[in-house]
């Protein structure tokens, strides 16, 4: 495109596939320009081919499709938002998806991180408090063929029992403290993704991972910014 402001050449090209390169390159200089935090020069080539897979721009609400590849958060309605692409890859990365891995994420939101995990693992449960929200990335998600996902609507303080223990869990809302629940829901050797802290004040992406022992080992990666995990079941 020749005219528009800056936004739109950068980011609507008539040509989807231009857009992600230029999406797939900002995540790699992100990546790069976090690495002392993250300890990662680069992210796992098959988390990459999962965000070149999915098509961000039908996870994104009709009159955002401008942006929908750029490399922000973008909102979703109910006060929610779709993550920035750069976190999403992150936390897709910390959590070292494997082919016969079955996940967990709380808070479905649009949908999008759950199909990016769909073409890493052997199947995703995701939870959605707010029951349009679940409805919606559910139609969406069958529709784009992306059967190895089930949704619940539910309170992902709890998680999901049912399909436990899991070998990775992440969390795409911030929580107060680390919830419990999910922590006993990880398998030995399992990873639990998730921002930690208040809402619109300092949150920090951590991992944890249970030792075959049983053990929690706790990693600060990142500073971050997301809406938070509501429902806290122990302050009510
Ligand atoms: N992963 C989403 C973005 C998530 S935004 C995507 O890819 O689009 C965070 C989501 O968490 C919101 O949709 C919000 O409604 C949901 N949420 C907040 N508290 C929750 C809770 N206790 N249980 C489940 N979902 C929750």
């Amino acid at each position: 495109m020749v005219q528009g402001t800056v936004a739109e050449r950068q980011f609507v090209s008539n040509d989807i596939s231009k857009d992600m390169d230029l999406l797939l390159e900002e995540i790699r200089e992100e990546t790069r320009a976090t690495r002392l935090a993250t300890d990662r020069e680069a992210l796992d080539p098959r988390v990459m081919n999962a965000l070149r897979e999915v098509p961000r721009h039908r996870f994104v609400p009709d009159e955002l499709q401008f942006g929908a590849y750029a490399n922000r958060p973008l909102p979703i309605g109910h006060g929610q938002t779709i993550s920035q692409p750069y976190i999403v890859a992150l936390m897709t990365d910390l959590i070292q998806p494997g082919p016969d891995d079955v996940v967990l994420e709380i808070g479905t939101g649009s949908g999008y991180q759950a199909a990016i995990l769909s073409r890493l693992v052997k199947r995703v449960y995701t939870i959605e408090i707010v029951e349009s929200l679940a409805k919606d990335a559910n139609e969406r998600l069958r529709r784009l063929g992306y059967d190895n996902v089930e949704i619940q609507v539910g309170n992902g303080w709890l998680g999901w029992p049912q399909h436990g223990p899991y070998d990775a869990i992440l969390v795409a809302a911030a929580a107060s403290r680390i919830p419990a629940a999910l922590v006993g829901q990880l398998k030995p050797g399992g990873r639990l993704v998730i921002p930690v802290g208040e809402p619109h004040s300092a949150q920090n992406l951590v991992v944890i991972t249970k030792q075959n022992d049983g053990q929690l080992e706790m990693k600060h990666v990142l500073p971050v910014a997301f809406v938070p995990l509501i429902g806290n079941p122990e302050s009510r």
